[in-house]
């Protein structure tokens, strides 16, 4: 299977229609970024790289960071982290927070905005805002084998002045008692965490862990267990895509996480980590080609959870 030849195709396809889609305006930083772009990267499990497009290009990954920080918590929290984050698809959008009234303030999964609050919650555990965020980057770095990865401050920033939702979320949860810390040091945090930056290439090479048991084969770092990889993944699987998750289950048939920032990193198990980006959004805030060009890499590769 030539997935060079694959990829360049999927990326010349897809050229007539950039610029799909709406990129995220709520977030100030994000509304200047250029629709127009495309970028998709592979690496396989055997240790090869392909890219296509703007696959050199670095942008904000978002929600796709959400994947890491509940790595990370696992590993500090293991199991008990349950005790406060369920494991449900939501079928809500992503700063939806109609659920956690009538849940006692518990959000149905780690991957919706309330979720990833609380695993950061569990991360800081005490800690400093800075040294938290400097962990999580230390275990970025770890996971692409890149010490060039950076967190833009700007888009940090930008989003602190205008996350007024999940501001709402994190007071809600707090009232409850889910969130330990003060709510100023959970979401300075949070927002750094989704303002990592990175290119398509990269984020592939971070996410490969999943596809091969927990190890990186790249590097031979073991990361997690194989079990624990498997459950992240299914958890990619039914929350990854918030209320468009069925949908991208439907559609691409592979573990997936989505970001505003338009990119999206998928796992095809035992094969290859994928990352796609491109800036414009569908209706329920996840990349618009993003989602079709990995619909079309699924078709052609045979690549799919649900069978050959
Ligand atoms: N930082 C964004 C937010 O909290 C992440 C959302 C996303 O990527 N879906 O709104």
């Amino acid at each position: 299977m030539d997935l060079q030849a694959i990829i360049d195709d999927i990326t010349a396809e897809l050229s007539p229609r950039l610029g799909e889609g709406n990129v995220a305006d709520y977030i100030p930083e994000l509304a200047k970024i250029d629709p127009k772009q495309f970028g998709i990267a592979i690496t396989t499990v055997d240790g090869n790289t392909y890219q296509a497009g703007n696959a050199g290009t670095a942008f904000s990954v978002q929600s796709i960071s959400k994947v890491f920080m509940l790595t990370l918590a696992l590993g500090k929290a293991g199991e008990s982290m349950w005790k406060r984050v369920g494991r449900e698809p939501s079928g809500s959008a992503f700063n939806s927070i109609v659920q956690l009234e009538h849940e006692n303030g518990i959000p149905r999964n780690p991957f919706i905005n309330a979720g990833a609050i609380v695993v950061t919650d569990m991360v800081l555990a005490g800690h400093q805002p800075r040294e938290a965020i400097g962990e999580f980057l230390r275990f970025i770095h770890y996971l692409a084998n890149d010490d060039t990865i950076s967190i833009d401050r700007r888009v940090a920033k930008s989003e602190q002045k205008t996350g007024f939702r999940n501001i709402a979320l994190a007071n809600f949860m707090r009232g409850f008692d889910n969130i330990k810390h003060p709510v100023e040091m959970v979401l300075g945090t949070y927002f750094h965490q989704c303002a990592l930056s990175m290119n398509c290439v990269q984020l592939a090479n971070a996410g490969l862990f999943l596809a091969n048991r927990g190890t990186n084969p790249l590097t031979g770092f073991s990361v997690v267990s194989a079990r624990r990889a498997r459950r992240i993944n299914a958890l990619m699987l039914t929350c990854g895509h918030y209320d468009g998750s069925g949908e991208f289950a439907y559609r691409v048939g592979l573990p997936g996480k989505s970001g505003v920032g338009g990119g999206i990193l998928a796992i095809a198990p035992g094969k290859a980590s994928i990352a796609v980006w491109s800036p414009g959004l569908n209706e329920v805030g996840n990349s618009k080609l993003g989602s079709v060009a990995l619909e079309v890499l699924a078709a052609r590769t045979g690549w799919s959870v649900f069978g050959p």
